[in-house]
């Protein structure tokens, strides 16, 4: 069975996180007979009761594994400990927060077994954000399309599968 990892990363979630753990679970039980599981959170130096929580669940679930950074070492770094001890064929980026829909994950899985290797979640809204942070974005990707080779798509997230070959790319890579 082909197996899906999700990566969680985490910092100073306590009011978040055991119910986006437990609604990205919910979200995922269609699918659960044809899928293995697996969820990697990483706690990336929570000072509040993030890490509690997360071990608490851990135990009880195996299919929640549990990354503890000793410090704060930014989302970057979280996610990139995550994809390191992934193992899944795919593997699923989202927030702790609540702010990407779990529902989702199921339509990225049905895109990648038709064969693409990263789908990205793109904001369709901009509720909460200043005009000069929408402005600033727009013209960020007017100057990153018009500068590079590499088509930027405007509004593109972080809540975003990776293909196993895309993962293992990844890694070769030496910088930070
Ligand atoms: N996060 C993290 N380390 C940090 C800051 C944030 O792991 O130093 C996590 C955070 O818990 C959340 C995700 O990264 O799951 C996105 O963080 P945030 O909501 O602050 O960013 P934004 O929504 O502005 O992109
Ligand atoms: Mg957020």
């Amino acid at each position: 069975m082909k197996r899906i990892s999700i990566i969680i990363p985490a910092y100073n979630e306590e009011k978040n996180i055991v119910r986006v753990i437990a609604d990205v679970l919910e979200k995922l039980e269609g699918i659960s007979s044809r899928y293995d599981i697996e969820l990697v959170v990483v706690d990336d130096g929570s000072k509040d009761a993030t890490p509690r929580l997360v071990m608490d669940l851990a135990k009880k679930d195996p299919r929640i594994k549990y990354i503890q950074f000793t410090r704060n070492f930014g989302k970057e770094t979280a996610l990139t400990a995550g994809i390191m001890s992934a193992s899944g064929d795919a593997v699923v980026m989202i927030d702790a927060d609540g702010q990407h829909p779990p529902e989702l994950i199921a339509d990225f899985i049905t895109t990648w077994e038709a064969g693409s290797k990263v789908v990205v979640g793109v904001r369709n809204s901009h509720r909460g954000e200043s005009p000069v942070k929408r402005i600033g974005s727009y013209f960020f990707y007017k100057l990153m399309s018009a500068t590079s080779e590499t088509e930027m798509v405007p509004y593109s997230t972080d809540f975003r599968l990776l293909d196993r070959d895309v993962v293992e790319s990844f890694k070769l890579l030496e910088e930070r």
